[in-house]
């Protein structure tokens, strides 16, 4: 028999870790790691860039609750993994990547590809470690799986020097056997029984009770004991963007479309996997009550007292179980809410109409003719065809999107009936993610239901708005999704630049019309060059799916938006990307929804 190379030693250790995909992009000398896990039925996503491979292994892992693995080769494949290695350290993501490097004989030479990138990227992932002999190959491997997975997810980095990848073992060498190697899911932790006691009464003596349900909760796979939660004690709850679905977003305690109102007036707060960062303002005035209580409950004690949480009221633990402790202490306790005038659920129905009022106004206004459609009605007729095709509670659909207005006016327009099902920029609000995240979720729904976290459900179509900037970042992987015959929809809101363009609407219908330079038409305030957030309108974005086989629809009216989208909904082969011309939005100031604003993009309706 052939001595076992390091190659194979890494693809059975992954194999024996229970690893059934990789996202990757091989060269020299990780192409035959590739090799031997394919020949072991390891399926090999090959990507056009490390970016969007990296990307993709990190939400499979939040998808699926198992560690999501990234090959790439070292040196610059690395520099380019580093993207999605900070995406999750900062979304808490488990990712485990592994690179090949420079023969360990020939470092500091000018080695093909060299680099350090164990002291690059030792700051930057909970381990990262070099395997410098075959017989550390498996327990390496073993130990950054582990690492990246218990605890508080996050990202861990394999490095192997050529010479091991290509090395032959001695005779005698001995593969470890694979229950050895398996690891079982990670330990999980109940909260301290003194302050869940605490927690529970806290809850019971508010007078504004309100419930954050983070995406630590999605990722927790808590859905069945927070919606008891909800149901049994009748607190109103909150999802951050992407815990949307964990409770339904049609449950009536959903305070998604008073967002505002609820933070502002909560008293009591239970945050379920969310941390106090920018997406919830810090916890702090002036979007928060300057007496809000906040119990936060988080896996990582060290998230316990940030920002405005409070240190003495925090449970670290599983959310699963602190969920079923508190519900066991609270008994059957149930909010009885105040119902005179101004009272907290009172101010939150009031916000909620006004703001559902404004979004299905925004929703119903037909496009005047020689107009680019708005974003709130592209989405209304990309929702109802939709809702025409598949029931939305049936949850047939999972939502990818990245941008500025794309992602936040999406955000509200598009319920959710399951939890993670929504993919967006997340914590970092990482443009270029999309098409990632889209391979992801197609791989995780639809190809590995079986053998993963997701079991018991139907096929899903991946459904993807897209930014125009944002979808530039990684457009090329459209071929990735025609050659893995991956049949996304994907929505590119082309309104001709970052959060807008700078031509206006009726400038802009007639470069359309007529298929002339952007530039030619601009106002004289363009004179002075391309303002820095300008993107080229006429761009025809569809045909990076047209020029490898898929579908492509350019799209300026409301008829030929809602024939691609029943098509493309219904294609079950190709890949299909809609360019929709929407309204370029110049003259309105540019600002950042989550800062200074008044006016939130989850303000609107969840229609
Ligand atoms: P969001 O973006 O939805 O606000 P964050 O990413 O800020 O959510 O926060 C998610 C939090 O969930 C992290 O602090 C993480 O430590 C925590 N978390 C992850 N898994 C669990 C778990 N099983 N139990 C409790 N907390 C968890
Ligand atoms: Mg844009």
């Amino acid at each position: 028999m052939a001595p076992v190379s390091g190659a194979q030693i890494i693809a059975r250790s992954l194999r024996d870790l229970g690893v059934t995909v990789i996202f990757g992009l091989v060269g020299i000398p990780v192409v035959e790691i590739a090799e031997e896990a394919i020949n072991l039925g390891i399926r090999f996503v090959a990507f056009r860039n490390e970016q969007a491979c990296s990307y993709a292994a990190s939400v499979y892992g939040y998808m699926t609750g198992r560690p999501g693995v990234c090959l790439v080769v070292g040196g610059p494949g690395v520099l380019h993994t580093m993207a999605g290695i900070g995406n999750a350290s900062a979304n808490n993501f488990p990712l485990l990547v592994l690179a090949g490097s420079a023969e360990t004989t020939a470092i500091t030479k000018g080695s093909f590809q060299e680099m350090d990138a164990i002291s690059l990227l030792t700051p930057h992932t909970k381990l990262a470690v070099r395997a410098g002999s075959l017989d550390f190959i498996s327990g390496a491997i073993r130990n950054a799986y582990r690492t990246c997975w218990y605890g508080r997810p996050g990202p861990t980095f394999v490095d192997f020097p050529a010479d091991i990848i290509q090395g032959k073992a001695s005779p005698d060498f001995k593969l470890p056997a694979p229950e050895d190697v398996f690891l079982p899911p990670p330990p999980q932790p109940s909260g301290d029984p003194a302050v869940i006691l605490k927690a529970a009464q806290l809850l019971k003596k508010a007078r504004s009770p309100l419930v954050i349900v983070g995406k630590g909760a999605a990722y927790a796979h808590a859905e069945s004991a927070i919606r008891d939660l909800v149901d049994r004690t009748q607190i109103p709850f909150l999802p951050t963007p992407m815990g949307k679905g964990v409770v339904p977003d049609s449950h009536p305690l959903n305070a998604s479309s008073a967002r505002s109102a609820a933070l502002k007036n909560a008293d009591v707060v239970l945050l379920l996997g969310a941390r106090l960062n920018w997406i919830l303002h810090f916890g702090e005035p002036p979007k928060w009550s300057p007496k809000a209580k906040i119990i936060q409950v988080d896996i990582c004690a060290e998230e316990i007292g940030r920002n405005a949480g409070n240190a003495e009221l925090g449970i670290v633990g599983d959310i699963n179980l602190v969920v079923q402790q508190l519900l066991a202490s609270l008994s059957n306790w149930k909010y009885q809410p105040s119902q005179s005038e101004g009272s907290f659920l009172s101010l939150l129905a009031a916000s909620a109409k006004k703001n559902e009022e404004k979004a299905l106004q925004a929703a119903l206004k037909p496009t005047p003719s020689n107009t680019p459609l708005t974003f709130q009605r592209a989405y209304h007729i990309i929702k109802t065809t939709l809702n025409s095709l598949t029931p939305p509670e049936d949850g047939n659909i999972v939502y990818v999107s990245e941008g500025a207005n794309t992602m936040d006016i999406s955000r509200s327009i598009f319920p959710l009936a399951h939890p993670r099902q929504r993919l967006d920029a997340g914590t970092y609000a990482t443009m270029g993610v999309g098409l990632g995240y889209v391979i992801a979720a197609h791989t995780a729904y639809n190809l590995f239901s079986s053998d993963e976290r997701i079991t018991g459900q139907k096929p899903k179509k991946i459904v993807a708005f897209e930014g125009d900037s944002a979808f530039g970042f990684s457009a090329m992987e459209v071929e990735t999704m025609a050659r893995q015959r991956i049949p996304a929809l994907i929505f590119v809101m082309n309104n001709s630049g970052i959060y807008h363009g700078d031509t206006t609407s009726e400038d802009a219908w007639k470069v359309l019309q007529d298929q002339t330079a952007a530039n030619d038409t601009k106002s004289d305030d363009n004179k002075k060059g391309l303002r820095s957030t300008s993107l080229l309108y006429e761009t025809r974005y569809e045909q990076l799916a047209t020029m490898c086989g898929g579908k492509g629809y350019f799209v300026r009216t409301e008829e030929e938006l809602e024939k691609a989208t029943r098509e493309g909904f219904l294609e079950s082969e190709k890949v299909t990307v809609v360019n929709v011309v929407v309204e370029p939005g110049v003259g309105k100031k540019i600002q950042f929804a989550w800062q200074g604003s008044k006016e939130e993009p989850s303000k609107q309706s969840k229609l």
